[in-house]
């Protein structure tokens, strides 16, 4: 059980007060004694002065002469209230009336042998004496009665009481008052106080008188004061980037919530900027880390620089800022301040006698428009800061509906896209390309489609481009390989003679195993390689040359074609026709849409003649008319493609085009 002080306090206070009590009390009643003593002696004295008066007076003198002698007692004695003065049980003589002094039995006698005198004194009636003397010659014995003023002892001992009864209520207690404020005041309150500052550390208490509490308070301030400086230094630095000094991502995250409330508060829009370096790792791959560091030092103080005060910077990656602009008078303000920003970081920097080139790619977020809360405002941001690098970088890009519905589409398409393959969603099309003089079929172009059973059919150029991405093309890319050479030997088996073109994205052709994978699958179906053909965008022609043209040549030694597909839209040179082994250019839709413009026409009838001198054959693709025909016709196309002939279509349906040329 565990005690307050005030308890301990009062219980001990309890005991002392019934001690004292009790030794107030013991010594009351020792005191009274003594009191009844003086006064019971001094009636004893009298009784017996009074007795040898009167025995040497009525020696000579009868009883009666001796009333002055008896009644001066009386008057003298104040605790007497008469005498009386008795033969045997006669009265003689009394200083009052008979009948009050009246024969006093044995028992209201004053005895002297009792325990307390006062109770005698209170009690009794008389106290007896007696004299004797000789009348003649015989012997005479008189008894003495000194009847008690009762009355006049009472008050004297009420005095006393009254003066001891207030010591002995008053003292004790007045003590106990005493000490229980003394303690309340000095030991009580100091420590409670102590305690609320031991738990809230709210203000320091005043100083204590007590020298113990007193020393307890200060060495508390001190430790707290000291906790409070500690707490305040890892705050800081729990929201600073120690590299940069700038913010790092937690107190952003801190201020962002702030600005937010006041922004919505006062009805007003700030921008989140989400910078990131273009290619800082080269940075850091190429001059070391100290180098990279140091360059971030720089270019953290460069964008402060820049800010206003209560402008955020902070930096929440190795090589990304976020930047909080609150203080804008209209958008055409807010791009001088990110082009004042891009253009700083951009000039050349010198460190450590390095001369250094960097430029930057921001995504620009506007609240409430494009986010209400910090993490909304964040991703978005980053993600328009991934659209302005996907646009080459150097830029700025602000973030828009579209743009986040596209970013949607490819999060969900890139988690979706494996998952398809296993579940057999991908399906392969064909469209036909025929001969332009004859009309025969004599190849077609397989091209795939995601039959999703959720979201339906989902175009190539949807996810194509996420699958060269992330790299998932070289899987799906084996897969359309390996069903259109499958395909490609079941028309052999059923005697149906065309030619087959594969779409290859660049990224395949880069995979060292490559050839050797098409080379085992054409052993495996045991196709003819010359009718395959393998339709690459001229846009491979924008990686490394060297080992592209490697690819090209055994490619080629296999047996299969080759076709530059898009062909004109890109980055093909003269250079590359003449020096790459290629079997076939496939014009693009784009010039053959624009067939009946005189320049459109120039333009195909140039290709056309320059692929023939070249040894090439000509393809048309997404041709959708006849006049396009005729007109492809005229100029010697050798081959054409598109609605006109038949969109791509299911293998039995394709398969169903076929069977006129059959029969
Ligand atoms: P591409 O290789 O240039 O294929 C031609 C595209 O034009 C096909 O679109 C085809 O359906 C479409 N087309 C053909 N004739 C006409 C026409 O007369 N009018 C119009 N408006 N369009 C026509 P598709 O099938 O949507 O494919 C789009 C692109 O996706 C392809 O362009 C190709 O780059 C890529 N792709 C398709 N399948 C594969 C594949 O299996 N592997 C790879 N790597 N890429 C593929
Ligand atoms: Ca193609
Ligand atoms: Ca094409």
């Amino acid at each position: 059980m565990k005690l307050s002080i005030k308890q301990y306090l009062f219980i001990n206070l309890f005991g002392a007060l019934v001690i004292l009590y009790g030794a107030f009390f013991n010594y009351y009643f020792v005191q009274r004694d003594a009191h009844a003593q003086v006064i019971m002696e001094n009636i004893l004295d009298d009784l017996s002065e009074l007795g040898y008066s009167l025995a040497k007076h009525v020696r000579k003198e009868p009883l009666y002469t001796t009333k002055s002698l008896i009644d001066r007692k009386v008057i003298t004695n104040s605790y007497i209230k008469s005498i009386a003065i008795f033969d045997d049980d006669k009265l003689l003589m009394s200083t009052e009336n008979s009948n009050e002094v009246a024969i006093v039995s044995a028992g209201e006698l004053y005895n002297k042998n009792t325990q307390s005198i006062y109770t005698e004194l209170i009690n009794k009636r008389a106290v007896e004496g007696n004299f004797h003397y000789y009348q003649g010659k015989k012997l005479k014995f008189l008894t003495i009665l000194f009847y008690i003023d009762h009355q006049a002892i009472k008050s004297s001992f009420a005095k006393t009481n009254q003066q001891f009864i207030v010591l002995i209520t008053l003292f004790p207690i007045l003590v106990i008052i005493g000490i229980w404020v003394f303690l309340t005041r000095l030991v009580v309150t100091p420590l409670e106080l102590l305690r609320q500052y031991a738990y809230y550390q709210s203000s320091i208490p005043t100083p204590f008188t007590i020298k113990e509490i007193e020393y307890i308070r200060a060495s508390m301030a001190q430790t707290f004061s000291r906790l409070e400086q500690e707490k305040k230094k890892l705050y800081n630095l729990s929201i600073t980037d120690p590299l940069s000094g700038l913010s790092n991502r937690t107190y952003l995250l801190e201020r962002l919530k702030y600005i937010i409330a006041d922004s919505q508060r006062n009805k007003q829009e700030f921008a989140l900027l989400f910078l990131d370096l273009d290619h800082f790792k080269r940075v850091n791959d190429l001059l070391g880390h100290n180098v990279g560091d140091e360059l971030l030092q720089n270019i953290s103080m460069a964008i402060q620089s820049e800010l206003r005060l209560n402008d955020v910077v902070a930096r929440i990656g190795g090589d990304e800022f976020v930047i909080v602009l609150t203080h804008y008078n209209n958008s055409v303000e807010l791009i001088e301040i990110i082009e004042r920003i891009q253009r700083k970081l951009s000039k050349p920097w010198l460190i450590q006698t390095y001369p250094i080139n960097i430029t930057s790619s921001i995504g620009i977020t506007i609240y409430p428009k494009d986010g209400c809360d910090a993490t909304t405002l964040m991703k978005n941001a980053d993600i328009a800061m991934y659209e302005a690098k996907d646009k080459g970088r150097q830029r700025y890009y602000f973030f828009t509906k579209e743009l986040n519905e596209k970013t949607q589409k490819y999060i969900m398409l890139n988690n979706a896209m494996k998952q398809a393959l296993e579940d057999n969603e991908y399906h392969l099309y064909y469209q036909p390309q025929q001969d332009i003089n004859s009309g025969d079929i004599i190849g077609a172009e397989a091209l795939i489609r995601w039959i999703s059973p959720e979201k339906g059919i989902i175009s190539p150029n949807d996810f194509i481009p996420i699958a060269e991405n992330n790299n998932f093309i070289i899987e799906l890319g084996y897969w359309v390989l390996e069903e259109a050479i499958k395909q490609k030997s079941l028309w052999e088996k059923q005697g149906i003679d065309i030619e087959i073109s594969i779409n290859v994205a660049a990224k395949q052709l880069q995979q060292h195993d490559f050839v050797t994978q098409l080379q085992n699958l054409l052993t495996q179906y045991s196709v003819t390689p010359a009718q395959i053909v393998i339709e690459i965008t001229e846009y491979v022609f924008l990686h490394d040359n060297d080992d592209i043209y490697k690819v090209f040549h055994e490619i080629k030694q296999l047996g299969v074609q080759i076709s530059l597909d898009d062909f004109g839209t890109g980055y093909s040179s003269l250079s590359y026709l003449k020096n790459f082994p290629i079997d076939i250019l496939k014009i693009d839709k784009l010039f053959i849409d624009d067939y009946n413009s005189e320049k459109g026409a120039i333009f195909i009838n140039t290709i056309i003649t320059m692929a023939h001198t070249l040894q090439l054959k000509v393809i048309a693709e997404g041709v959708e008319t006849r006049d396009q025909v005729d007109f492809l016709h005229a100029i010697k196309c050798d081959y054409f493609q598109g609605y006109y002939g038949s969109k791509p279509l299911p293998i039995a349906e394709f398969n169903q085009l076929l069977l006129p040329k059959q029969s």
